[in-house]
């Protein structure tokens, strides 16, 4: 089956990652901007990073006929520093036309702290002055409940925010609800040490329906799992659901959530 991982950051991944994926069927990746693992000195590490973001992997995900596609920004983490993500956002609208970038993200919560709080509205009022959709990161274990409503507060404070423009990422079970009911998109990040695991994203398939939900590996630099997506494949099959109602959270979904943006130039694999 066809599927697109909707968050992936394969700087960290080998090329035989890539390999890997094409062969399971992956077909096209997203990558948000994230922390690095290390804080970056200057506005310069990030101008690095975009360029290697929306030039260099594009072209290694081209190599197995894989669409790589991007977001920008500071993450929640540098947003701590306030000087340097004014120097970041200031860059931000350079790289946000370059073909495959589909909007502003990850951008989020860590701490709940009041400099990533500034930093994630200031984001907000970027994306709504260029038109860019918003890939949204909400905080781990137990910062997640309280961080996931500061962010809907904040997302529903701006009255020029089209939700349906709005992906929330991260989601369990204690914050799926009010995301979706809001109308935001939600992601459910399939992960081996927090967050997800399939077992539990289907139970939330099940319980939710599969309208304007993703799931995606968020595969990194740390213990993560590229082909988490595939293993979702799978479990959704053992409980003997249809292979169109998979196809519609691994495919159709965000393919309809990413066609709202101008950069995605993606031709489907012809069946
Ligand atoms: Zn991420």
């Amino acid at each position: 089956m066809y599927y697109i991982d909707p968050h992936i950051h394969m700087v960290s991944r080998t090329t035989d990652d890539y390999e890997t994926l094409a062969k399971m069927g992956c077909v096209a990746v997203s990558e948000p901007a994230f922390w690095a693992g290390y804080d970056r000195g200057s506005v310069a590490g990030f101008r690095d990073y975009f360029e290697q973001l929306t030039r260099f992997e594009s072209q290694r995900a081209a190599d197995y006929g894989i669409l790589h596609t991007t977001w920008l920004c500071i993450n929640a983490k540098e947003a701590e520093n306030v000087t340097l993500s004014r120097e970041v956002l200031a860059m931000l609208p350079e790289f946000l036309d370059r073909p495959g970038v589909l909007g502003i993200g990850e951008i989020g919560l860590n701490k709940n702290t009041r400099n990533e709080a500034i930093v994630f509205l200031e984001h907000l009022d970027l994306a709504m002055q260029t038109d860019e959709q918003l890939l949204i990161h909400t905080p781990h274990l137990e910062d997640k409940y309280q961080g996931t409503r500061m962010i809907l507060q904040m997302l529903s404070d701006d009255r020029r925010i089209h939700r349906d423009r709005v992906l929330v990422d991260h989601v369990e079970e204690h914050t799926v609800r009010p995301v979706l009911e809001q109308g935001f998109w939600a992601g459910i990040t399939l992960y081996p040490v927090s967050k997800c695991t399939p077992q539990r994203a289907v139970d939330i398939i099940e319980l939710y329906g599969p309208e304007r939900l993703l799931v995606n590996s968020a595969g990194d630099w740390g213990p993560s799992k590229p082909t988490a997506v595939p293993d979702f494949i799978l479990e959704m099959r053992r409980r003997g659901h249809a292979e169109q109602a998979i196809r519609r959270v691994v495919y159709e979904n965000p393919l309809e959530f990413f066609s709202q943006s101008r950069g995605f130039d993606f031709t489907p694999p012809v069946n």
